[in-house]
């Protein structure tokens, strides 16, 4: 799989661009990364034009906005989500660094105190404001550790479960997003509820990702002048939460989307050969997928404001997601956090006219890397702060053939679990239970047994003769791979000062 122009798609010619426009400008930056949406789910893999740029079978989903929209695209087929949980994964994209130096280690729930973003680091948003943006963030975060902080409640949790996963953010952990209609997290999508800039909260009834698209154009109209300076380019995340779980019914997505897939087979639906079917969780395709096509209707609608404003043209535009969803693959119960496939491959497609040309490329973007790469997009590579982990790949973006920057080899996976427990019983510090590297033929991880140190299973995959990986290669059978391959994440660990490097963990196999 190598880099290809797709056929018949030159660049867009640069047409007139309006008044608000005419000055030179750094380009807005629209970021929209709805929840636990897999790559395979993208329908455009199962067209002639993709198809030959993956090895697997795309599912059987209907996206028609988001196929129109890689076609205007750079197309990305290995973006790997190296830590495919919600908090870890938006910890990374935040600050550039992984999660084991990003201060998200894992999912923040109020019995981790510590697992939270701190006010001290230099988020994307904190450098593009710097720059001159105004910033606004729409949708889900959890990104920091739950409180009694509710401002309606002063005192309690803003949701009566324990642990508490919902939280109300302050205006101090807002890292420059001026504009503000976000929750922690909260999982019924048709009845969501928000938090403004103000810190009123707002329950408006309605399919989540259809009410963010509305304040998502209601930001870029701007009517009278209230919601951001106009004389400024703006950056502005969008987090839907489908289709990340609940997918049990249409109470959890719109009917005219489940309509699409009522009447396909299961075995129809879910077309991976590596899928359960003995798991009762495989009558939840018809709802997933459908929340996948109500996602794209109302990116599409963004998309569509977009250009009725004029700003499409100046317009960085990106559709990717924070992990994937194994549904039924590998028997697995966990819809991510693993290493297989399903839960780390993500979408991820960015738009730039003029300026990027559509194509599909094998480009092992990482998330820490995003932050950098985007900083170098826009122009502002010398704002890029000295201390990431993350890698400006811009320069690929520009011109896949560059030979300023090198392409990634490999990229890591990471998987937290709890580590030391305080006397009030909550949890202050992360285990780094596994650790592992994907390249463009194999995946390899290690799990660790949590008592002794020692290693507890692995998984080790060809992902070129197994695309589905089905086999889980037993590591004696190719030592000089796997020696090759533990050179490369013993180096990585080390560049990252991670926990396995500082404690120099399975010595045996891994090259410190
Ligand atoms: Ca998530």
């Amino acid at each position: 799989m190598k880099n290809f122009v797709l056929g018949g798609m030159g660049l867009i010619a640069l047409t007139a661009c309006n008044a608000q426009q005419s000055a030179p400008q750094l380009p807005n930056i629209i970021y929209v990364f709805p929840d636990q949406l897999r790559n395979a789910a993208m329908e455009y893999w199962s067209q002639d034009e993709f198809r030959p740029y993956v090895n697997f079978q795309g599912d059987p989903t209907h996206t028609p906005r988001l196929n129109e929209f890689a076609r205007q695209s750079v197309v990305l087929s290995s973006c790997f989500s190296n830590n495919p949980v919600s908090s870890p994964h938006r910890g990374s994209l935040f600050t550039g660094m992984y999660s084991n130096k990003s201060g998200v280690p894992n999912n923040c729930q109020s019995f981790r105190p510590t697992c939270s973003l701190p006010d001290s680091a230099t988020c994307v948003s904190d450098v593009l404001y710097e720059a001159g943006y105004d910033c606004a963030y729409i949708g889900k975060l959890h990104l920091f550790c739950p409180t009694p902080n509710d401002p309606q409640h002063p005192g309690q949790y803003v949701e009566s479960r324990v642990p508490a996963w919902d939280a109300y953010t302050e205006p101090h952990q807002r890292h420059h997003f001026d504009f503000w209609y976000s929750y922690g997290t909260f999982d019924v999508h048709k009845n969501p509820h928000y938090w403004d800039s103000e810190g009123n909260r707002h329950d408006p009834h309605e399919y989540s990702p259809k009410h963010e698209a509305d304040k998502a154009i209601e930001y870029m109209r701007n009517e009278g002048g209230k919601l951001r300076d106009s004389s400024k380019p703006f950056f502005m995340m969008i987090s839907m939460n489908p289709p990340h779980s609940p997918y049990q019914s249409t109470k959890d997505c719109m009917e005219e989307d489940y309509n699409l897939y009522k009447d396909t087979p299961l075995d129809s639906l879910l077309v991976r050969p590596n899928v359960d079917f003995s798991m009762d969780k495989t009558k939840s395709a018809p709802y997933y997928f459908a929340n996948v096509t109500g996602v794209d209707r109302e990116f599409g609608r963004i998309l569509d404001a977009l250009k009725e404003l004029g700003l499409d043209k100046n317009t960085i535009v990106i559709f990717t997601s924070d992990h994937g969803e194994t549904m039924c693959s590998q028997g697995v119960k966990d819809p991510k956090n693993s290493p297989y496939a399903e839960s780390v491959n993500v979408p991820f497609m960015i738009r730039y006219p003029d300026h990027l040309k559509p194509r599909v490329d094998n480009l092992m973007l990482s998330t820490p890397d995003i932050y950098p790469t985007l900083l170098g997009l826009v122009g502002l590579k010398h704002m890029i702060p000295g201390h990431l982990h993350g890698r400006d790949l811009s320069d690929i973006f520009f011109n896949p053939e560059t030979t300023t920057v090198e392409r990634p080899e490999s990229a890591l996976y990471f998987q937290n679990s709890d580590g030391r427990k305080g006397e009030d019983g909550l949890f202050y510090d992360f285990y780094p239970n596994a650790r592992g590297l994907k390249t463009d033929r194999y995946t390899i991880a290690f799990y660790l047994d949590k008592k002794t140190g020692k290693l507890r299973e692995s998984l080790f995959f060809d992902d070129v003769e197994d695309p589905y990986q089905q086999r889980n290669i037993p590591l004696d059978e190719k030592p000089e791979v796997v020696k090759e391959l533990c050179q490369k994440l013993g180096q990585e660990l080390k560049r990252i000062d991670d926990r396995w490097y500082q404690d120099k963990l399975l010595p045996e196999l891994i090259t410190y």
